[in-house]
């Protein structure tokens, strides 16, 4: 699996316009959220001391990525005030989230995703990588170690440009649209 830096930047490049009357940061931890909550099965491990345990298990599915965007859909609405997102944006960052574990690095068995999870045991994983595997540890000597930096790096320089280039056209549409009424205005 890829860093959450990476599973958020997927997720925030997929997310919608962000409507103006939403403030504050509850929008953006939203779509941070949804794009990393498949990892959360690291919770459970977490808590009886293996992290690993649980994880890449069936919330790494795809039915478990169809229900996620299906329940995101329904409450997107309740947490933002009646404001709704589309149904292909929710879909997009859940499934982003296998997507990029399937093109990261994995050399713990069984290695991929239970993609068919409950109807099939079989794991999938890209027979190419573009992402490095984080070492998992819970010291700040594994955490920090030169390849997790370097797995990083590359996540970074593989997906940041994605969501900067998202950013600036944005902006540069409502920078036009600013124009278009600015000239109504004078006519
Ligand atoms: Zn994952």
């Amino acid at each position: 699996m890829p860093s959450p830096i990476a599973h958020s930047i997927v997720s925030l490049t997929l997310s919608p316009k962000k409507p103006s009357e939403i403030k504050g940061m509850k929008w953006v931890l939203f779509w941070i959220i949804l794009g990393n909550f498949a990892d959360f099965d690291f919770i459970p491990g977490i808590v009886i001391g293996d992290p690993s345990r649980f994880h890449h298990g069936p919330s790494h599915s795809i039915l478990c990525a169809l229900v996620l965007a299906i329940l995101a859909y329904r409450f997107y609405p309740v947490l933002f005030h009646g404001h709704k997102a589309p149904f292909w944006a929710m879909m997009s960052v859940t499934f982003s989230h296998l997507f990029l574990d399937m093109l990261t690095v994995d050399r713990v068995p069984p290695c991929g995703l239970p993609l068919l999870w409950p109807f099939s045991s079989y794991y999938f994983l890209f027979p190419f990588s573009l992402f490095l595997n984080m070492n998992r540890g819970m010291t700040l000597h594994i955490l920090f170690s030169l390849h997790n930096l370097i797995a990083l790096a590359i996540e970074v320089i593989l997906t940041l440009p994605f969501l900067v280039w998202v950013v600036v056209k944005r902006r540069r549409a409502k920078f036009q649209l600013f124009r278009v009424k600015d000239k109504r205005q004078r006519v």
